[in-house]
């Protein structure tokens, strides 16, 4: 079968690790924008995951004329109306620690008692090639909000992400993280297209 190269548009290596072991076995060729000469970001404009998602993959393979995925993500929680959303990585500024995102949530909870600690990680992903849009697939993951943060694997707002049906955060699930996530869903649509597509000679 052939392999091609794909080019996932991130440089989270949170991401790209998760990214890597989803797609293990499927027969591309993973490149990273650590790979590439460095390429100005896009303007991450869109309202919605599944915009900017769609923008980044058209942006990057207008660019480099390569096959493309790239994704986003990030965390709603309910009680505060959907934040952060679209705006995970940024929230509480460009170069806030994730510590300091969980106190702000933290107080942010605080000032809601009533509403329901309800949450969920929802990654949308899109792949384009020099000539438009191939595929999307997008992922939810459902859990609840819970301080203190607890567990030291995955990324990001994994430590507060308690998932019920494991009894742990996300941070303490370990590799069972990839049997459920919102990622992983996405990516295994993807990797279900990849296959069909190599498997008619199409790659
Ligand atoms: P993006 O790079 O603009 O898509 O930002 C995604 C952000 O959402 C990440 O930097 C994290 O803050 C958060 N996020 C997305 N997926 C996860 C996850 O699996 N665990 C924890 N945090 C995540």
């Amino acid at each position: 079968m052939n392999r091609f190269p794909l080019l996932v548009a991130t440089t989270n290596q949170g991401k790209v690790r998760e990214i890597r072991e989803l797609l293990s076995g499927v027969p591309v060729d993973l490149l990273t924008l650590a790979d590439l000469p460095r390429l100005e970001p896009p303007d991450e404009t869109g309202a919605t995951f599944a915009e900017n998602a769609q923008l980044k993959a058209r942006y990057y393979a207008a660019q480099t004329g390569m096959t493309v995925v790239a994704e986003d993500s990030g965390l709603e929680i309910d009680a505060m109306d959907g934040a952060p959303g679209v705006h995970s990585a940024r929230f509480g500024g460009e170069s806030s620690s994730y510590p300091e995102k969980f106190r702000l949530i933290d107080e942010a909870l605080a000032r809601v008692p009533d509403r329901p600690r309800t949450a969920r990680f929802v990654c949308a992903l899109a792949v384009a090639d020099a000539n438009g849009d191939i595929f999307d697939a997008q992922g939810t993951v459902d859990g609840q909000i819970e301080m203190p943060p607890r567990g030291d694997g995955g990324f990001g707002y994994d430590p507060i992400f308690f998932y019920p049906p494991f009894g742990c955060t996300l941070a303490e699930a370990g590799a069972r993280k990839s049997e459920v996530s919102h990622r992983a869903q996405a990516f295994n649509a993807l990797r279900a297209f990849l296959l069909e597509r190599q498997a008619r000679g199409i790659g």
